[in-house]
């Protein structure tokens, strides 16, 4: 319906029979056809990733790494398969550097936490100022928990961080920055690779905040050289409840636990008590393997389209909405260009959420708000934003309708 630019012959991925894998996308919403543009929140699930759950359930569920019964085996086989899968899909050296955990938040609370006790007073931390709250939060928790700083790495007017500012930033002081690799508000993506040599040449540790890249685009731990990266699950097709913290071996190897309990001891007295090896030290209590069987599924869901067609699919289609949303009138986008898989603007004067109710009521699934990022939205003087962000399911028509769909608000409001 708009100018711009969309192959139309794109033919590396069959988006339609992707799209019978997932249920929900053929619901309708007050009688409409449902269009789920909230990707970035959460993604929906594929039979195969549901199916993995039901099955575990009945026929798989036995606690892991405990009994030496059969079954206890093959929920502990699965569990570690499940670990290898994680390692290979971001191509970590070990499986000993991959940690379940709940999900982003708990990955980067752990870091907090137990990196956070090796911190003394007057050390510093510096956080990108695009982060989610839960790359924020803990830290300032930290910080007031241990008399460390908080510096913050702004952004320019377009939504982009420059290496130059953050070296600005730097001292011997600083012992860890953290950083998104792709904003879940501005869809820019940050220079990990460049960011880690420059953090690394001052002294200082990397957490990279994964949630928005690992879904999207290929993510190798080992060519960005960062020492810690998180994401969710559930962002990534897989379900709700785990995640993963990468940790560098030597890293976490100096890092104490992060709660105490089951699993993660060698040999408890009540005179002292030895930790496990990694990555068990930072997994106390039964471990979700439910979670992560599916969570594997959900890989292995990825790894058969192939991360780099989803990459290239969703840029395409980032492409024609930001293409399509720039005709627009009076709308604000806010970020650059060059992004990924989210777009977040305001039309004129409508406040997003009436912006987002009218397009619910239409059928289709926005996020309306401050995104989990208040410090993004103060820099650009809002309150919120209304954002549309994408998934490999989403459809060129899709877009259209979203489009439509604003058009049509803007109308009412006229
Ligand atoms: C969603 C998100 C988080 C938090 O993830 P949870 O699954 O809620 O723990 C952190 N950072 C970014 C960039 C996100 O998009």
């Amino acid at each position: 319906m708009c100018e711009g630019g969309f192959n139309q012959s794109y033919d590396m991925l069959d988006i339609n029979k992707i799209r019978e894998d997932f249920p929900i996308l053929g619901d309708t919403v007050y009688n409409r056809p449902l269009v789920y543009l909230d990707n970035a929140a959460t993604t929906q699930k594929p039979r195969q990733v549901v199916e993995c759950i039901s099955q575990c359930y009945y026929h798989r569920n036995a606690n892991v790494h405990r009994g030496v019964h059969y079954l206890s085996q093959e929920a502990t086989e699965a569990h570690e398969q499940a670990r290898e899968s994680v390692r290979s899909f971001i191509n970590a050296r070990s499986t000993s550097e991959i940690v379940f955990t709940r999900g982003t938040t708990e990955s980067i609370n752990l870091v907090a936490s137990s990196f956070g006790e090796t911190l003394k007073e007057g050390d510093e931390v510096i956080v990108s100022q695009m982060e989610h709250h839960s790359d924020i939060v803990p830290w300032q928790l930290l910080a007031s928990r241990r008399g460390i700083r908080l510096k913050v790495w702004k952004f320019d007017a377009d939504g982009v961080l420059h290496v130059d500012d953050l070296k600005a930033l730097l001292s011997d002081r600083v012992r860890l920055v953290a950083v998104a690799q792709a904003s879940n508000t501005l869809g820019t993506v940050n220079p990990i690779k460049e960011i880690a040599t420059v953090v690394h040449g001052a002294g200082a540790l990397l957490l990279v905040d994964g949630a928005q890249s690992v879904p999207h685009f290929p993510v190798d731990v080992r060519d960005l050289d960062c020492d810690f990266l998180a994401f969710s699950g559930h962002k990534i097709y897989g379900p709700t409840g785990i995640g993963v913290l990468y940790g560098k071996e030597q890293v976490l190897e100096r890092m104490p636990p992060y709660q105490g309990g089951g699993e993660m001891i060698d040999h408890v007295t009540f005179e002292k008590t030895t930790f496990n090896v990694l990555p068990y030290k930072f997994e106390a209590g039964t471990p979700d393997f439910i979670g992560s069987a599916a969570l594997k599924a959900a890989l292995d869901y990825v790894s058969a389209l192939g991360i780099e067609n989803v990459a290239a699919y969703e840029s395409q289609l980032v492409d024609y909405m930001i293409g399509c949303l720039a005709e627009i009138p009076q709308i604000r986008i806010f970020g650059p260009r060059q992004r990924i898989g989210v777009a977040s603007f305001l039309v004129g004067e409508i406040h997003p959420y009436d912006l987002g109710t009218i397009l619910d009521h239409l059928g289709i699934a926005v996020r309306t708000g401050h995104h989990c990022a208040q410090p993004t939205m103060d820099a650009f003087k809002v309150d919120g934003m209304v954002r549309a962000s994408v998934a490999v399911y989403n459809t060129k028509e899709e877009i259209d309708t979203l489009i439509e769909s604003i058009m049509r608000a803007m109308r009412m409001f006229h």
